[in-house]
């Protein structure tokens, strides 16, 4: 059985989103008086989310990430992970999370399952982290990606959010943590997820960014694709390098002709695209393998050809709706 859509493209990577509750109000993904948490009796339950995957798994869902929010701040999320490692056809379990918690909880995870982790860190500096993440301390991120290292996860990803402003002169420091560590250093252009304000336009730049940086450190680099699970990411190595550095342009050049994913959100929505508003009710379906997997075909029927985020850096007219939610409530 494959998932294939419209367009031929096959989707075999889900992507969970835990809670919308997080320990951090990272300045582009929630708004600062922050977003209201839906109520926990309306999240899915470690139960529920292990039924849909369960079903997606039957009909070619391979590769499964948690996100959030914060998906360490939800209660014994090793126990999720051990249920959805048990499920016939996963074959692999990712992470994503802002690493405050990750130091003391790694170890379990890795024996639950998890076997990649994708940590964001968009700055080193302790009070432009403080300010990024209206109050969090870069320093607990930091001990998290040292201990995600010593545990073995691989690949160990580091998410860097550019912004202009912000973060945009520390790109050389990313670049040469790169090369003195086992880890993808991955760049990411500011989504308009939920905003497309000019706070978010003038903060916007584009990743050719990177590629200046890199020609000024004179250090020779080329393309890899030496990187597992790389997703939309177009990868480089610097000659001698421990590691690499990715580039994620969704606004500048979407890369939506080779997109594999569906979203799952905390409160139990299928959505076929990050950007538009469309989703599908699974609550409805639970229960029933044949409504669930129905559900996922109408996903993937009503899953458009991409999604227009250069629109929104343009003001130019959009063919769909795009969605409401901010990034902590869908999952990044
Ligand atoms: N809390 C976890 C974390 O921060 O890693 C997981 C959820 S977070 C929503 C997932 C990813 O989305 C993070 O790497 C974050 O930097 C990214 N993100 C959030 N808002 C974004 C935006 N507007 N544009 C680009 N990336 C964004
Ligand atoms: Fe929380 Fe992650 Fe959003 Fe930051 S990016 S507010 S850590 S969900």
């Amino acid at each position: 059985m494959a998932l294939i859509d419209r367009f031929g493209r096959k989707h075999d990577y889900l992507r969970i989103s835990v809670t919308d509750r997080c320990n951090l109000r990272c300045v582009y993904c929630m708004p600062p008086e922050g977003v209201p948490f839906v109520p926990h009796s309306e999240i899915l339950s470690y139960e529920q989310i292990t039924e849909v995957v369960r079903v997606g798994a039957k009909l070619g869902i391979r590769r499964l990430r948690l996100t959030g929010g914060e998906p360490l701040v939800r209660k014994d999320i090793e126990k999720l992970v051990s249920q959805l490692a048990a499920i016939e056809g996963i074959e692999d379990i990712a992470l994503t999370t802002n690493g405050i918690f990750l130091a003391k909880k790694a170890q379990a995870l890795k024996e639950a399952g998890v076997t990649r982790i994708n940590l964001s860190l968009d700055t080193m500096d302790p009070e432009k982290f403080a300010m990024v993440t209206r109050g969090g301390d870069v320093k607990r991120v930091l001990d998290a990606l040292h201990t995600s290292i010593a545990v073995g996860f691989s690949p160990i990803k580091l998410n860097v959010v550019l912004m202009k402003g912000v973060n945009d002169n520390e790109v050389a420091d990313f670049l040469k943590l790169s090369m003195e560590h086992p880890i993808q250093v991955r760049f990411i252009e500011y989504m308009p997820i939920g905003h497309e304000n000019d706070e978010w336009r003038t903060k916007y730049l584009p990743l050719t960014h990177v590629h200046t940086i890199c020609d000024q450190l004179g250090v020779p680099y080329g393309p890899t694709d030496l990187v597992y699970g790389n997703g939309p990411a177009e990868n480089f190595r610097f000659e001698g390098a421990k590691g690499s550095f990715g580039l994620i342009h969704p606004v500048s050049e979407h890369f939506c002709s080779n997109c594999n994913r569906l979203r799952l959100t905390a409160d139990g929505f299928l959505k076929p695209c990050l950007y538009w508003d469309e989703e599908l009710n699974v609550k409805r379906a639970l229960g029933d393998e044949e409504a669930l997997t129905q559900l996922f075909n109408k996903a993937l029927e009503v899953k458009p050809e991409n999604h227009e985020m250069a629109n929104a850096l343009n003001h130019e007219a959009k063919s769909h709706k795009p969605t409401t939610r901010r990034m902590s409530q869908i999952g990044g």
